[in-house]
């Protein structure tokens, strides 16, 4: 009985960007009994059915925009007589989903790691149940991913996770949902253990890959002081003061190692936080800024972000301290304009952002976006293949409409065409080669004008473009580009490094402060 673990995609590039790190922890959670299993990524390669034969077992993790691609692996797998298995944040969220269309014996809801070796077991005696309550396990039970199973040169980043949850709400987002709202965050000991080993390999550039790596803001720790809650402060700072050990650890490493995260722009109002970050090699941050006007935050329940001026001085700040952001932004809020654009265009110049991305509005399933979305379309008699809208991942992916949130002075065509614009305008050749003045090196310089074409071309054309040659000439290119990126972020195998030690700091004195 072989295990085969496949992550699903409709476009394979032969390199990719991310590790998709769900496919190492699995294998992890895989008992030595069954071997080790075979790891699919069709982002790299698209599957090979004759790998599958009768008795295996194949576990298959989907969200929203692979579920259709997964539920036709899950029917080619037990068409060949194996057992399907599903997880993943849509499977979580539609359980039946996978029963139904993808040939699944079994769906697994929550987080996967723990309960996995009990689905085997089943398999194997010919007894999986239908639905596995797997919840929301402690960080204590993450598994450490198996990287001694990675395929060579194949990826540019390796992720790793400190930290699953957020304590935030904002209704566009599903993290806090799914993942819950109380941050379980791992220790550094085992996340510094899979760095090493990572770095040892070769990988020099790895993503954080958090729901938040700022669990507990300053904010937090006011309030708690000023409620007299001496637990919920004890909690509080318990987690800060892991994540300054964190932070303390990544410092020792090598110094060309670099570390890219996604963070709340709240980070800002904490120099010592940003300090520890630059420190530890965490060059980079993906920030959600979502809107530039204070109606457009509250349009999402994101009010504890800034706007304006002040949103440029926070943004300049994590800059400042030596951090470049990927600021992230989004179009179609109800209180957006025609002029929305060219001032979100003008923010995302003047806060000296290295990479920007924007993002139209679209209801994610599991959001409160989606839950009220779905409520307006209850009387929609749209079909596309017998399918309803509001299951547009259902739909095949050449017939598949774009679907944004509907706006109340703008159509689709005009929010996706100034969207493309401010695209264009962000990653012009022009803008590219300004925002690059601060590579050291022409050749630096002219590697950073790579990057910032390949992720516009993976991230503008492909997600926006609703022309599907636009869409196939961009992958053509992004596979093209990418090969070469790859080599850009490879480091020097350092089979001989060893995990730093532990420092055990007290959250009042703070170790990094000793390296400044
Ligand atoms: S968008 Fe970011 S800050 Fe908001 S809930 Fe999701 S992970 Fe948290």
């Amino acid at each position: 009985m072989k295990v085969h673990l496949i992550n699903p995609s409709g476009m394979s590039f032969g390199t990719a960007v991310i590790t998709p790190r769900w496919l190492y922890v699995l294998a992890a959670a895989t008992p030595g009994s069954y071997g080790d299993p075979n790891l699919i990524d069709e982002t790299l390669e698209p599957l090979e059915p004759s790998q599958i034969q009768p008795g295996d077992v194949i576990g298959i993790s989907i969200h929203t925009g692979n579920a259709l691609r997964g539920y036709e692996i899950g029917q080619i797998a037990r068409n060949r007589g194996a057992w399907v298995i599903f997880g993943g944040i849509h499977a979580t969220l539609y359980p039946e989903e996978p029963h139904r269309l993808g040939g699944a014996h079994a769906v697994v809801k929550g987080d996967g790691d723990v309960v996995w070796a009990s689905v085997l077991e089943d398999c194997r005696n010919g007894v999986p149940q239908e639905i596995y309550e797997a919840g929301r396990i402690e960080a204590a039970s993450f598994k450490p991913a198996r990287w001694d199973l990675l395929p060579p040169k194949r990826y540019m980043w390796a992720s790793v996770q400190t930290v699953r949850g957020c304590p935030k709400h904002c209704s566009f987002c599903s993290v806090w949902r799914t993942d819950g709202q109380r941050p379980r965050q791992r220790s550094s000991d085992v996340v510094l253990e899979e760095i090493v080993q990572l770095r040892r390999l070769g990988f020099r550039f790895i993503a954080l890959a958090d729901d938040n790596f700022y669990p507990v803001t300053l904010t937090d720790l006011e309030l708690a002081a000023r409620q007299n809650n001496p637990a919920r402060l004890a909690e509080l700072k318990a987690i800060r003061d892991e994540r300054f050990e964190l932070m303390f650890r990544l410092a020792q490493l090598p110094p060309d190692t670099v570390f890219f995260t996604q963070i709340t722009m709240e980070a800002a109002e904490d120099p010592e936080f940003l300090q520890a970050m630059k420190a530890a090699h965490i060059l980079g941050a993906l920030v959600g800024v979502e809107a530039v006007t204070p109606q457009g935050l509250k349009d999402v329940y994101k009010d504890f972000n800034c706007a304006g001026e002040s949103l440029v001085q926070r943004l300049q700040t994590f800059r400042r301290h030596g951090i470049h952001v990927l600021g992230s932004f989004i179009f179609g809020l109800p209180s957006d304009r025609p002029q929305t654009f060219e001032a979100t265009a003008a923010v995302a110049e003047q806060a000296e952002l290295t990479f920007a991305q924007f993002v139209m509005l679209t209801p994610y399933p599991g959001t409160v976006d989606f839950a009220r979305w779905e409520k307006t379309m209850q009387d929609d008699q749209t079909r596309i293949v017998g399918v309803p809208l509001t299951r547009h991942w259902l739909i095949p992916a050449p017939l598949r409409p774009k679907i944004y949130s509907p706006h109340p002075a703008m159509t689709d065509h005009e929010l996706r065409q100034k969207t493309q614009g401010v695209w264009d305008r962000f990653y012009s050749l022009k803008s590219i080669w300004r925002r690059s003045r601060s590579s050291k090196t022409l050749k630096a310089r002219l590697a950073f004008v790579l990057i910032s074409k390949l992720y516009r071309r993976m991230y503008a054309d492909t997600g926006i473009a609703t022309d599907s040659a636009r869409v196939a000439r961009s992958m053509r290119l992004a596979r093209w580009i990418a090969k070469p990126c790859r080599r850009l972020f490879a480091g020097r195998p350092m089979p001989d490094l060893q995990v730093p030690a532990r420092h055990g700091n007290r959250f009042e004195s703070c170790p990094l402060q000793v390296l400044q």
